[in-house]
């Protein structure tokens, strides 16, 4: 087995206007644009699309916690919320990503006074802690009130804040709107993944006749290509059994 990458990065919240014409026109509930970082040249992905959603608390093991979103059927808000995560590869002598991602959540929990930190991009931008008199100029009313207006920049890597920053004005191109000075940004939100087994190309284990799919075996990280990887290594078994 060896680590998989882990996806840092944060929860961003907009008002739905933003990502009406991509969720609603084009019917694309769960938009995923993948994006190139210029400076770093790193991988940045949107994820888990949250339309007319709550930003929420989310706790990774006992006192160690982030952020996630969730949309309800029958309570709406005025706001969208969806992660931007950032992939983030480690080699020696730091393999261990989770690890690495669970130190970076401790140190944003630790700064937000035991609370998810929440900043506007035009904050950050201006290289300034959030305040609640600043954020409540902001257009967006945030969903996540138990929240403390901080400054991403002392809790995240430079690169990781960079990467945010670089993946929102090349997302702006697309959805006008999403890197406004008033969208709001909440933290930690990380994205921790199995080990992934080794396989071949049919997701053969190197213990003969043993199969893996999915999230569980480090394959895959989202719905449709956890389907997708149980396809695969069915259709291995049957090449095996013929
Ligand atoms: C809060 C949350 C939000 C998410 N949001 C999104 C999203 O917006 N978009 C997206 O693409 N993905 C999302 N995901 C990820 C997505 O849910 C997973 O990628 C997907 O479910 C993985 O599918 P899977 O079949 O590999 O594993 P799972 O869906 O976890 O299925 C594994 C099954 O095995 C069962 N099991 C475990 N141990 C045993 C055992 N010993 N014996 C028998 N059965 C066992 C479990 O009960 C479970 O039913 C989200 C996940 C979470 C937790």
């Amino acid at each position: 087995m060896r680590f998989n990458p882990v996806d840092i990065g944060v929860r961003v919240e907009v008002l739905n206007d933003v990502l009406k014409e991509i969720v609603e026109d084009y019917q694309c509930w769960d938009p995923k644009f993948h994006i190139t970082t210029s400076q770093y040249d790193d991988h940045a992905r949107t994820f888990c699309v949250c339309p007319y959603g709550f930003v929420v608390k989310d706790f990774y093991e006992k006192e160690i916690f982030g952020v996630n979103g969730h949309s309800m059927k029958d309570k709406k808000s005025n706001n969208c919320n969806f992660a931007l995560l950032i992939r983030t590869r480690l080699t020696k002598p730091l393999e261990n990503t989770t690890e690495y991602g669970r130190s970076i959540a401790k140190q944003t929990n630790t700064l937000g006074g035991g609370k998810p930190i929440i900043q506007r991009i035009g904050d950050l931008r201006m290289n300034r802690r959030s305040r609640w008199s600043r954020i409540r100029k902001s257009y967006v009313n945030p969903t996540l009130k138990d929240v403390t207006p901080g400054d991403l920049s002392m809790a995240y890597p430079y690169r990781i804040v960079t990467d945010i920053l670089e993946a929102l004005e090349k997302l702006e191109k697309v959805i006008p709107g999403v890197g406004s000075d008033s969208t709001l940004l909440y933290a930690p939100e990380i994205k921790f993944y199995s080990m992934r087994v080794e396989t071949n190309k049919t997701l053969q284990t190197i213990v003969p006749n043993i199969f893996v799919a999915g999230d569980g075996a480090g394959i895959s990280r989202g719905i449709t290509i956890a389907a997708a990887t149980g396809i695969i290594a069915a259709d291995g078994i049957k090449n095996l059994i013929k």
